[in-house]
């Protein structure tokens, strides 16, 4: 399946299907990109060892010269060090400006090789590979980035690549709590803007958690679908782009918090979203929407509760560093209904250190 993201002159195809990884050299060829300079390919030691050689013989087939960087894997990676790190393979391996970076691997592969792809002599091409469940959204709308100790996704760019190639294939050797982390991030494309879409994805948690490759694609390609509608109306953030954050404000803060090893990603935006509803529930909306959000994450064995013995305060602090926080009041998002959310102003701080508390003890 084909789908395309609209951004005027930035436009670019989604692939989605089995057995493209092999089919690279032929996409690249297709899409012109240049054969006389280098392509550097950013994978991680477990994606790398496991799909590596198979993208690099198809790309040489198809007289490609490729030059590889292989970073630990976690979000660790996710550094300005390792950032450095790629940049010194970039430039030892005689990479021009004609020259291609492939990001091969799940999302902190695709934030890392994509903020190196923004830099590198001001911006090179860029091509995304993802190969876990959870890079269906990162992999689309062109937001790349690495992390500072403080706060996540601090030092980045947008960068969009010319195409993403989504070989479903290579989610067979997913571990299962990376499975579970990226069926959160696709359940919330469903909650942000299509209530038939959440409820597929309830029905089908057994499916997709068993990585049935018709679910997959299905699924995989409503999500994609979804982020690049919101994208198209809204590359840069000035509005619309911001629902796609739903569970993230808080999310990012326990991802900080934990030390950026303690959950995944997935894992913090689902306590997340449950606390968006609640705080909704809280505002006076209705409480089944906080029942509803709860048990369809409990479905998918996400986490909803918050660890008893994390702190309140610190996680405030890691919420004041985001990006979100303009003068002391928090952009949020908040569920409507199921499928419906909207961004408002007025959260403070004592309305999310409350839901903390509340989902803490809900953990008890
Ligand atoms: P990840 O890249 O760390 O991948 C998860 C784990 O699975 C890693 O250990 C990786 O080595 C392994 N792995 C990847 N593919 C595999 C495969 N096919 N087989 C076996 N193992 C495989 O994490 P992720 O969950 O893909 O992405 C999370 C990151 O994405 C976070 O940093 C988050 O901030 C970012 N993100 C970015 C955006 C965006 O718009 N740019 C959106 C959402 C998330
Ligand atoms: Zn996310």
């Amino acid at each position: 399946r084909t789908l395309q993201v609209d951004l005027g002159e930035r436009s670019y195809p989604i692939y989605i299907g089995g057995g493209l990884l092999a089919e690279t050299g032929e996409y690249f060829e297709r899409h012109n990109l240049a054969k006389k300079s280098p392509l550097l390919i950013v994978t991680d030691e477990h994606v790398g060892p496991l799909y590596l050689s198979k993208l690099e013989t198809s790309l040489q087939n198809s007289g490609y010269r490729t030059i590889s960087k292989v970073v630990k894997a976690g979000e660790k990676s996710k550094s300005l060090e390792v950032f450095e790190e790629i940049m010194t393979t970039a430039i030892e391996g005689g990479l021009d400006r004609h020259s291609v970076v492939i990001a091969l691997g799940g999302g902190v592969v695709g934030d890392l090789a994509g903020f190196v792809a923004a830099s590198y002599m001001r911006g090179v091409k860029f091509v995304q590979i993802p190969t876990t469940i959870l890079a269906h959204d990162s992999s689309v709308g062109g937001k790349v980035a690495v992390n500072h100790r403080l706060a996540k996704n601090m030092i980045g760019a947008f960068h969009q690549p010319e195409m993403v190639l989504y070989d479903v294939d290579t989610l067979q050797t997913l571990p299962e709590r990376d499975v579970r982390s990226g069926l959160s991030e696709m359940i919330k494309h469903g909650l942000i803007w299509d209530k038939s879409f959440t409820d597929w994805c309830r029905d089908q948690s057994d499916k997709l958690l068993d990585l049935d490759p018709e679910s997959l694609v299905y699924g995989l390609t409503l999500g994609c679908s979804i982020k690049a509608q919101v994208v198209s109306t809204d590359e840069r953030e000035h509005g619309l782009r911001a629902i796609l954050n739903l569970g993230h404000t808080l999310g990012h803060a326990l991802e900080a918090t934990g030390g950026y090893g303690q959950f995944l990603h997935g894992e913090a935006i689902s306590i997340g979203m449950v606390a968006a509803a609640k705080i909704a529930v809280n505002r006076g909306r209705d409480q089944s929407i906080y029942l509803v959000t709860k048990d369809l994450f409990e479905r998918f064995g996400l986490p909803t509760t918050i660890p008893s013995q994390m702190n309140e305060d610190d996680i405030i602090a890691a919420m004041m560093h985001d990006k979100k926080f303009k003068e002391n009041q928090i952009i949020y998002v908040l569920p409507i209904s199921i499928g419906e959310v909207e961004i408002v102003n007025d959260v403070t701080a004592d309305d999310v250190r409350h839901v903390i508390q509340e989902l803490k003890e809900e953990g008890q």
